[in-house]
C-alpha cells in the first residue's frame, strides 16, 4: 500500500526501511525491497511488519539504486510470495505496484501462458509484460509505456532494469506517487512522509505519464512521448 525508491545514494537499503517505516500508517500485510548496486543484487520480502523484513535484511547490504513496497493484498493471499517486488521470468526486471490492474487475467490469456506465474496477485502480469515488449525489441522505457498502456485499473510503479542500474521507471494512475529531488540523488514515494528526512522539494505526477528518474534527473513524459516541464514545490510538514 506504500511505494519507496532511491537512485543515487549508497544508504539505499537504510533509507527505503525507513521510508516503508513511515507509510506503516497507511496498513499493510507485508513489505519487501529489492537494493542493487553495480554487481550485487538483493531481494528480501517478508510477511508480516516492517521489523520482520528489516530482521532478514544483511546489515552489510550495499546499493546505490533500490524499491520497497508495503502490501495490502487485494489479490492473492498475504504471503512472502505474493509479496512485492516483483520478478520477470529472466529475472531482469523488478517491479513494485500500489493499486489494482482490473484487466490483469484477459492480460494473461492475451501475452502468457499461466505457468510463467509463480503468484497470484494482479501485479506480476505487469513486471511479465514488460519483459514481453522487451524481449520483442523495445528497449526498457518503451517496454515499460506498452505494458502500462495495455493495463486496466490502478497504479503506481516503480520498475529496476537489472541491466541499467541507474534508472527508476515510474508511471501512475489513480494512486499516489511523488518525486523527491536530492542532491545527488531522487527518490520516489506514495506520500511525501516517506522522504522528508532526504529532501522536501517533491515533483507531483499525473496519471497517465511515465518518468525517468536517475540520480541527477527527473524527466516526464506524457502519453504521446511528449517532455513535459515541471517545477518541484516544496513540502512542508513537521515532522
Ligand atoms: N493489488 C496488488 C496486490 O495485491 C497491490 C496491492 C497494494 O496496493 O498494496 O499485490
Amino acid at each position: 500500500c506504500g511505494i519507496v525508491g532511491i537512485v543515487g545514494n549508497s544508504k539505499a537499503a537504510d533509507i527505503l526501511v525507513k521510508g516503508l517505516e513511515k507509510l506503516e500508517y497507511r496498513g499493510y500485510d507485508s513489505a519487501g525491497i529489492f537494493v542493487a548496486d553495480s554487481s550485487t543484487d538483493h531481494l528480501v520480502k517478508s510477511q508480516g511488519r516492517i521489523k520482520d523484513l528489516k530482521g532478514k535484511i544483511d546489515s552489510s547490504v550495499q546499493g546505490k539504486i533500490g524499491i520497497g513496497h508495503t502490501r495490502w493484498a487485494t489479490h492473492g493471499e498475504p504471503s512472502e510470495q505474493n509479496a512485492h517486488p516483483h520478478t520477470s521470468e529472466n529475472g531482469r526486471f523488478v517491479l513494485v505496484h500500489n493499486g489494482v490492474i482490473e484487466n490483469y487475467d484477459e492480460l494473461k490469456k492475451i501475452f502468457l501462458e499461466s505457468d510463467h506465474f509463480y503468484g497470484e496477485t494482479d501485479t506480476e502480469i505487469a513486471v511479465h509484460l514488460v519483459e514481453y515488449f522487451s524481449k520483442q525489441g523495445l528497449d526498457t522505457k518503451e517496454a515499460f509505456k506498452q505494458a502500462v498502456a495495455e493495463i486496466r485499473g490502478s497504479y503506481a510503479f516503480g520498475l529496476i532494469d537489472k541491466e541499467d542500474r541507474t534508472v527508476i521507471y515510474v508511471a501512475k494512475n489513480k494512486s499516489p506517487l511523488l518525486i523527491g529531488l536530492g542532491e545527488g540523488f531522487n527518490v520516489v514515494c506514495s506520500d511525501a512522509m516517506a522522504m522528508l528526512e532526504q529532501t522536501n522539494q517533491f515533483v507531483e505526477i499525473n496519471d497517465g505519464e511515465i518518468v525517468i528518474v536517475t540520480k541527477d534527473s527527473v524527466q516526464i513524459e506524457d502519453q504521446t512521448g511528449t517532455i513535459i516541464e515541471r517545477s518541484p514545490y516544496e513540502a512542508k510538514i513537521d515532522l
